[in-house]
């Protein structure tokens, strides 16, 4: 029976009914349907749909409509082939993340998707030795979709079930928390040093974030399991938020609670400056919203002591982002300049000759704070040092700079600052958490998303270009080898088209490419021309045309669009050499190395500032290539756990669902494709010596268990046509109940 007469049969059947003219043997009779030709259109049904693949159709629309019904019903987690999808909820479901939650996971009396039940596979990958025993869980998404919030909870899953029980991993006598309490303990100080809020997401991350957590495994294959520490490894702080913030934006949280708490402080020496100092001391800090997840300073000082960070180094901490946001104040004016008849590029380009003095009060709260001579850093401000002759006869000449340069060494010494301390926190955090002997490691990767905003210049390069990196990973891994497998073993495949992004990569960073102009610049120590530097990227489009192009407006603003696979981004030329060369004065580093504060000094201390030119002069871009190239060798030796966060909404609201914004984000992830190929293919793999000890039994003629993972003798019946599994495991189940065996309907594999 075809179904368009299944239909309509069915179709009189119910009339009929309603008529009460139907026979009841007529109800009685049962029919079968192709499974496929069962459409779920009603919302009870897409509610219920817990995987992608079950849908049939699987289409866009069919894809977004489960999504939709499941977000309505606060069922955010979806299964879509190995990979989840995560809806952002905008609204706390506890009920999700209760320690119940956790161990229902843990014991498998819950199979729901979760969050907890890729902790749950990963760890049980880890524990029982299958395949690959190192795991990496990578959360992506676009910004404000979640990642955060899915990292922490899977910490928080990851730090319950792998409890170390305390005392033996105890770094030392004076820290009473576990490594797992001091693992999520770093948290809110990373969030409070690293995010930010932007127009998109209140609290952003600015830093990538990749933390591997360390386990011991004591019996093969029945492994302990233990979490003996961890480390954290950043990548690419925003440091340039410190001293500058797009409209609407705001500088690092701690900052704001910094002032919020010091300015209730009026009797110490800190609420003191800030309260001589006026009604809005920092007049280049952004007000901020008052925000949920802005957590107040005392926590994140808390957090720091459970860390074990002294109350002194506290001090020293507080003192020296205080005295940032002195120094972000201080003002540079020539003595002779009238700025009244000025234009502002005038004024920003007084010539190197004029004078240039330096506003006294904030620049003498800064000294004070970091402890330095006024005197001294505004010589330093003023004046570079320029360096003459050979090795042997280098002289050292002392010349003025201009207003402009004068406040981008300011800057630059606020983001120099800065970035030390945070790197200081993260070595600290990590010497806190790190075990030096451990077997197997989980990694939880949330890096920021894909940005494109309306100015892009060389942070949203490199942040477009470390998800260009994991999609190919995503693409390579999950789509192209699975289909490679399938054809390899000759399994009867219709082969799935997608996207694949090794062209915009080869523009990013193949040879030549985006990457290698901008570093050759650098290297060459060429005086940056934006207009030819552009024209040069463009050239680019020759051998690979179609993945970037000359925005319309090149002639007033200079820059090149890249069609990257989540969209297309213009990049803005004019800071991106500057940016790359992110050039430091040595005489900031030697003044700083020299401060009264040891805390300061040792901030300093053996840092070394980058050769100006040559070859290996490390680029911004190098340096972020190199870490991110070692993150992808990571991921290569581990299982791989994928984690889809999506937004629902741009306005960062509850039960809104813009399902042309969710599809943007369906399709330039690839989960569409990705569900495709998981519905077609087989849902279980498992080495052939863990199958043939689970089937071996019913495989007629098969004594001898192959002698590896890979090896399939004795796997095999002994004609040349072997069913798959899942026929096999029915069959097994159908000689326990003494059924006849069922018909397989998944493909065929041929030897
Ligand atoms: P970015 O790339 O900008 O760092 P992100 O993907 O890390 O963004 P999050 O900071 O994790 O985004 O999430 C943004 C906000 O969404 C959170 O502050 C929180 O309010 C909300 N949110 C995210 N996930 C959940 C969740 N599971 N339950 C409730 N609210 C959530
Ligand atoms: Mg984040």
């Amino acid at each position: 029976m075809s179904l368009m007469e299944s239909i309509s049969k069915v179709n009189r059947d119910l009339s009929s009914l309603t008529n009460g003219t139907i026979e009841s043997h007529q109800l009685m009779e049962t029919r079968d349907y192709q499974k496929n030709a069962v459409i779920p259109r009603s919302d009870q049904l897409l509610k219920d749909t817990i995987s992608l693949t079950d849908l049939s159709p699987l289409n866009e629309g069919s894809v977004l409509g489960c999504l939709h019904q499941r977000f309505v019903n606060d069922n955010i987690y979806t299964n879509a082939g190995s990979t989840i999808v995560a809806v952002n909820p905008f609204k706390s479901i506890e009920e999700l993340y209760t320690v119940d939650k956790v161990l229902s996971y843990h014991d498998q009396f819950e199979d729901s998707p979760h969050i907890y039940k890729v902790g749950y596979e990963a760890y049980n990958r880890l524990c029982h030795g299958l395949g690959k025993t190192d795991q990496c869980i990578i959360v992506s998404g676009e910004s404000g979709s979640g990642k955060t919030v899915t990292a922490k909870h899977l910490l928080r899953y990851m730090t319950t079930v792998a409890n170390s029980h305390g005392e033996t991993v105890r770094r030392s006598s004076q820290h009473s928390l576990s490594i797992e309490q001091r693992i999520l303990e770093s948290n809110p100080i990373l969030e409070a040093f690293g995010n930010a809020v932007t127009q998109r997401n209140d609290n952003s991350s600015r830093f990538g974030k990749f933390i591997l957590l360390q386990f011991s495994s004591v019996d093969i294959p029945y492994r302990d399991g233990q979490m003996l520490g961890g480390e954290i490894q950043t990548y690419l702080l925003e440091k340039t938020r410190v001293v500058h913030q797009l409209p609407g934006e705001c500088n690092f949280h701690v900052f704001y609670q910094i002032i919020k708490s010091l300015s209730m402080a009026q009797d110490t020496y800190l609420g003191d400056q800030i309260q001589k100092m006026g009604e809005n001391p920092f007049t280049t800090l952004p007000d901020s919203k008052e925000l949920s997840c802005n957590r107040d300073l005392t926590e994140t000082l808390d957090a720091m002591d459970k860390i074990g960070i002294s109350e002194m180094t506290r001090n020293e901490i507080t003192r020296i982002l205080v005295g940032i946001l002195f120094l972000c104040n201080v003002k540079i004016s020539a003595l002779d300049e009238d700025v009244g008849k000025m234009s502002k590029e005038q004024d920003e380009d007084i010539l190197e000759s004029s004078v240039l003095e330096v506003s006294q009060t904030s620049l003498d709260q800064f000294a004070d704070l970091v402890g330095l001579d006024s005197s001294f850093i505004e010589q330093v401000l003023l004046h570079r040092n320029i360096q003459s002759g050979g090795s042997k006869r280098r002289s050292v000449f002392v010349k003025p700079v201009s207003k402009r340069e004068a406040y981008s060494r300011r800057d630059c010494l606020a983001m120099l600052l800065y970035s030390r301390l945070f790197e200081w926190l993260v070595s600290f955090i990590n010497k806190q958490i790190q075990c030096s002997t451990y077997d197997n490691t989980i990694g939880l990767l949330d890096i920021y998303g894909f940005e494109a905003f309306n100015t892009n210049s060389l942070e949203q390069l490199c942040i477009n270009y470390a998800n260009e990196k994991l999609q190919q990973h995503y693409v390579k891994h999950f789509l192209n080898d699975l289909q490679k497998e399938y054809e390899e073993e000759c399994i009867d495949w219709q082969h799935v088209n997608y996207t694949d992004n090794q062209a915009c990569l080869d523009i990013l960073e193949g040879q030549p490419s985006v990457f290698g102009l901008l570093n050759e610049d650098v290297q060459l120590n060429r005086e940056t021309n934006t207009e030819n530097l552009c024209d040069r990227i463009l050239e680019l489009s020759r051998s690979n045309p179609g993945y970037i192009k000359r925005p319309k407006n090149f002639m007033k603003s200079p820059g090149f669009t890249i069609f990257h696979y989540a969209g297309h981004v213009t990049y803005d030329g004019a800071d991106l050499s500057t940016k790359n060369r992110d050039n430091i004065p040595q005489e900031l580093v030697l003044m700083l190395q020299k401060s009264t504060n040891s805390f300061v000094s040792e901030l300093f201390t053996g840092f070394m500032v980058e050769e100006s030119t040559g070859r290996k002069r490390k680029t911004v871009l190098g340096k972020f290539k190199a870490s991110l190239d070692s993150l992808m060798s990571t991921l290569h030796r581990s299982h791989v756990h994928y984690i889809r966060c999506i937004k629902p909404n741009t306005c960062s609201v509850p039960s809104v669902f813009d399902r042309k914004f969710v599809h943007s984000q369906l399709m330039a992830c690839g989960i569409i494709e990705t569900v495709e190929i998981s519905k077609t293919g087989y849902p279980i793999r498992m080495p052939y010596n863990m199958f043939h000890q689970r089937y071996g039994l019913i495989i007629p003629n098969s004594k001898t268990p192959p002698d590896s993972d890979s090896e399939h003798t004795g796997c095999m019946n002994n004609d040349t046509i072997y069913e798959p599994l899942d026929m096999l495991y029915h069959k097994q189940l159908d000689l326990i109940s003494h059924q006849s065996p069922r018909k397989s309907n998944t493909p065929k594999r041929k030897l």
